[in-house]
């Protein structure tokens, strides 16, 4: 990788760490549509996953390290000789393959997780560095816990996995318990003091308890850190990780500060914002920097004002420039197939990897509901169609009644394995007693976790999109729908659902609890 001094290089761990936050697991064709779009932003290293945690792990970072080719691929290992094998073949694809090695070293994580002393972790961390670099060259190594751990023990940990063959050292907040001031300084000293330590890339892993992850990746960079590990949306562990629009865009806006660069592609942040929220079903907050519904709206009339005149006056960044679009309205029903691929053409989507007839078909059904199509709908359609897992269950028709006087009723009809089936009964509203039919005719009855309406676009007509979250057995979905009929859409997102958990229920066991860096 050809980097300088001025560049911060961006590691993404939407994939690993980001897909521990609770309900972000994502499968094997989610992640390599994800992949792609972390591939047109311009991450430099993709953390794809922990292979040796479940064959649907290993996988899915097969499959990603084949997918892209431009970044880095890593998976995860411990300091085990069975994870560095399962890690080296599953990246052995990669056009630039590489692994992440960790092990905990605060004396915390030593007495009670591993029960190991600090000199069986130095050993430990030193033969799996030199191990896995007998088969591949690009070697991370974690230290775990590390702003918790002894200053000086990490110098000795890092100086000999250093030796054995690292070439990027990562400084983990495992815990999100760091302050800017203080992990800085961490930087400074671990920097001056490893020796070696000039010789690789120091790179920071932030966790956002305390609300510091992005605040704390920015003072390590100050003192020498040169990568950040970062999720899309800031998804992740707990209170999840550094946020990567949040770094990316501080870098680039206060440039008269850092002096740096990134090699971001900015105008793919929103995309990537709303295609991980599409396959995930985690919405953003509207007050989420940068990428939230609000990030961009002026209310004050003082602001708006000071806005008209010149945007300048309380703008410190263009919407453009992270790719959300001024000019919303687009399309309508009288669009054809030539300004519906144009737009999908401007809002970056490459259109080799769409099914525009599909596609296309999509969007002349919504402009028969809906009278303005925006940027949001097309963008929800061409994702809609994009991360739809092989469908085993398909919804062909759904009539709901409902009044003042009587209990909602659903009848439906479904395609099962290329069988229709109907069925019909009542509820305690109209989505209970769709997702009752539904589940009666399936003969799958998970658990509704979670359900969220969103209205894509603004109006009475606007596109709904719902999500909705399921489990059964300890094995969870996401599914989504879009429709401009709330009810439908709900229906499409829980079927969508279904055909996802039975995909992951047939495929994939996860063998070990998640944990990492
Ligand atoms: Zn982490």
């Amino acid at each position: 990788m050809n980097m300088d001094r001025e560049t911060v290089r961006i590691f993404d761990t939407t994939l690993r760490d980001g897909e521990q936050s609770p309900g972000a697991s994502m499968n094997v064709e989610e992640k390599t549509v994800i992949a792609r779009q972390l591939e047109k932003l311009g991450v430099d290293v993709i953390e794809a996953g922990f292979a040796v945690s479940s064959p649907g792990d290993f996988d899915s970072v097969a499959r990603v390290a084949q997918t892209v080719s431009r970044p880095i691929v890593l998976s995860l290992a411990r300091t085990r000789e069975l994870d560095i094998n399962q890690a080296i073949k599953s990246v052995e694809k990669a056009t630039h393959p590489g692994i992440h090695i960790f092990i905990a070293t605060s004396d915390l994580h030593l007495q009670r997780k591993l029960m190991m002393s600090r000199q069986e972790v130095l050993d430990a961390a030193a033969w799996a560095v030199g191990f896995a670099k007998k088969h591949v060259d690009y070697i991370e190594f974690s230290a775990e816990d590390a702003s918790r751990s002894d200053w000086e023990y990490l110098v000795q940990v890092f100086a000999e996995v250093i030796k054995q063959g690292a070439v990027t050292i990562n400084v983990p907040d495992t815990t999100g318990y760091a302050v800017p001031d203080e992990f800085g300084a961490l930087f400074k000293y671990l920097t001056t003091n490893t020796p070696g330590g000039d010789r690789v890339c120091w790179s920071a892993h932030c966790h956002n308890d305390l609300g510091m992850a992005v605040a704390n990746s920015l003072a390590a960079v100050r003192n020498g850190a040169r990568q950040i590990e970062c999720t899309v949306n800031g998804i992740g562990e707990r209170a999840g990780n550094t946020s990567m629009e949040e770094v990316v865009m501080a870098i680039r806006t206060r440039h008269d500060f850092f002096h740096l660069r990134t090699n971001v592609v900015s105008e793919q942040i929103y995309p990537a914002s709303r295609l991980l929220s599409q396959v995930t079903g985690l919405t953003v907050p509207a007050n989420k920097p940068i990428v939230g519904a609000n990030a961009f709206a002026h209310e004050a009339g003082i602001h708006q004002d000071g806005v008209l005149k010149d945007k300048l006056t309380y703008e410190i960044m263009r919407p453009e420039s992270v790719g959300i679009s001024s000019n919303k309205l687009v399309l309508g029903k009288h669009s054809g197939r030539h300004a519906f691929a144009d737009r999908l053409k401007h809002l970056g989507i490459d259109l080799y990897e769409v099914d525009m007839n599909k596609a296309f078909d999509r969007f002349k059904r919504l402009a028969d509901r809906k009278k303005h199509i925006y940027d949001d709908d097309l963008l929800a359609i061409v994702t809609e169609e994009s991360v739809r897992a092989p469908d085993r269950f398909e919804l062909l028709q759904l009539d709901v009644t409902s009044s003042s006087t009587t209990l909602p009723h659903a009848a439906v009809r479904l395609r099962i394995d290329g069988e229709e089936r109907c069925g019909e009964g009542d509820g305690d509203g109209m989505v209970d007693a769709c997702y009752k039919v539904i589940s009666q005719i399936t003969g799958v009855f998970p658990k509704l976790e979670r359900y969220a309406v969103k209205a894509i676009t603004g109006g009475t007509d606007a596109l709904g999109e719902v999500s909705c979250l399921v489990s059964q057995d300890g094995v969870t979905a996401t599914g989504q729908g879009a429709h401009t009929d709330v009810i439908q859409a709900s229906a499409l997102a829980f079927v969508n659902a279904l055909n996802k958990l039975e995909a992951r229920r047939t495929r994939y066991r996860r063998a070990e609890p998640d944990e990492g860096p």
